[in-house]
């Protein structure tokens, strides 16, 4: 280990945030608001970013930042969004922000800490040190090694999910007016209405989103290495479902799910533009060690079924400032402010993953009955 180069720091303090994700973008924002000055390590650029669809809190922005949007801001609208409209949005207010700085193309691969300093070093061997070092480098942290070293990996829990969103013009009216659940065969299915590209919330010009659970494909995970043992490693991109499984999808859409979903996963099949995400989770133990601690995805990861991540990503991200100005006030070491941001949130934290361990459960005890019979 290289020694760290200390960035010059203000008296409020300073911090490493690895991962520029939403639960990144979100903490740093949260932090810059009580005056620390944060950098940002991200392994990727902005180029190509794609995700699912989300459930945003309105005035979640002016919660983060304390002040409310300004007229060219883009606003940060409560309902499903797509991910990418939630990330731009969080990306414009930290790029407005002069205690933020953003580093890409910095992949970190390890970290440590003395009692004065934590720090993290890139895999081109630039060290960045900082007051605390902050995991928000999603489910597969590098970050949470150390925070939880005997405990470092979120498991597969048996299931992918195939995901799609198409343009309203593609499936036949009447239009969807709210979310949709069904299940059938072991599987389940979720669809909803989004913005159009445009942002447009008129029925007809907007995209629907579907998610369509499947405890069936083993096989396809493991020879893709999307999952290794009890390992996520990754999301398939749409280029790697081969052409036989668009088929199935399209036969079994056919025979599962009613209109207009039906009709959205064909369009989906025929674009060839469905991602599969294997599901992960992590029951979390700890969220800090010293000046080390973890938010978002990398601290604790729940079913998407949940659909908690972003807002307990969002709870972490003010818990995080709370703890921290409140020790600024009665003088705590960081260890002891961090040792209380876990305290005030690892028990929802659990709670919210335990929960959804048991839909993972029954699901997939349903998906295995179902085959065999
Ligand atoms: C299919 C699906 C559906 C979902 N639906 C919902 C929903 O409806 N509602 C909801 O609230 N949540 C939902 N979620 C969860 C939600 O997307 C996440 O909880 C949320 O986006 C927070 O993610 P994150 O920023 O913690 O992690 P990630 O998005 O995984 O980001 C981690 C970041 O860290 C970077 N990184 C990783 N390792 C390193 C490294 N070593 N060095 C530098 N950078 C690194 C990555 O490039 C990435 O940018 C869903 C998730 C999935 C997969």
């Amino acid at each position: 280990m290289t020694s760290p180069q200390t960035r010059p720091a203000t008296f409020a303090g300073t911090a490493i945030i690895v991962g520029a994700s939403l639960s990144g973008l979100m903490t740093a924002l949260s932090l810059s608001r009580i005056g620390m000055s944060v950098t940002m390590l991200e392994r990727s650029d902005d180029n190509g970013r794609t995700g699912a669809s989300l459930s945003a809190v309105e005035g979640m922005l002016e919660r983060l930042t304390g002040k409310p949007p300004t007229a060219d801001q883009p606003a940060m609208r409560g309902g499903i969004q797509t991910w990418v409209a939630v990330h731009d949005c969080l990306r414009a207010a930290v790029d407005r922000d002069p205690a933020i700085e953003v580093v890409h193309h910095a992949q970190v691969r390890e970290l440590g800490q003395n009692q004065h300093h934590a720090w993290a070093e890139a895999c081109d061997g630039q060290v960045f040190a900082a007051d605390m070092v902050i995991g928000a480098d999603g489910y597969r942290s590098v970050v949470r090694r150390f925070v939880a070293p005997d405990r470092p990996d979120a498991s597969f829990a048996g299931y992918l999910i195939w995901l799609g969103i198409s343009d309203e013009t593609a499936i036949s009216p009447p239009y969807p007016s709210g979310f949709a659940y069904h299940e059938a065969e072991g599987y389940c299915f979720l669809g909803a209405p989004l913005p159009g590209v445009d942002g447009s919330t008129e029925s007809g010009r907007r995209r629907v989103s579907w998610a369509w659970y499947d405890g069936g494909c083993d096989t396809l995970l493991r020879s893709t290495g999307a999952v290794v043992d009890r390992v996520v490693q990754r999301t398939l991109r749409a280029d790697e479902i081969p052409d036989d499984i668009y088929a199935e999808l399209a036969a079994k859409a056919e025979r599962l799910w009613p209109d207009p979903w039906r009709e959205a996963i064909h369009d989906c099949v025929a674009r060839h533009s469905i991602i599969a995400t294997p599901t992960a989770e992590y029951v979390p133990e700890r969220l800090a060690r010293g000046r080390l601690c973890l938010v978002g995805d990398a601290a604790h990861l729940p079913t998407p079924m949940t659909a908690m991540g972003l807002r307990s990503a969002f709870d972490d991200a003010l818990a995080l400032a709370d703890a921290i100005s409140l020790s600024n006030r009665g003088n705590s070491s960081l260890p002891e402010t961090l040792a209380s941001y876990e305290r005030a949130r690892l028990t929802i934290a659990k709670q919210i993953v335990l929960a959804g361990r048991n839909f993972s459960r029954d699901f997939m005890r349903t998906a295995r009955s179902r085959r065999v019979a």
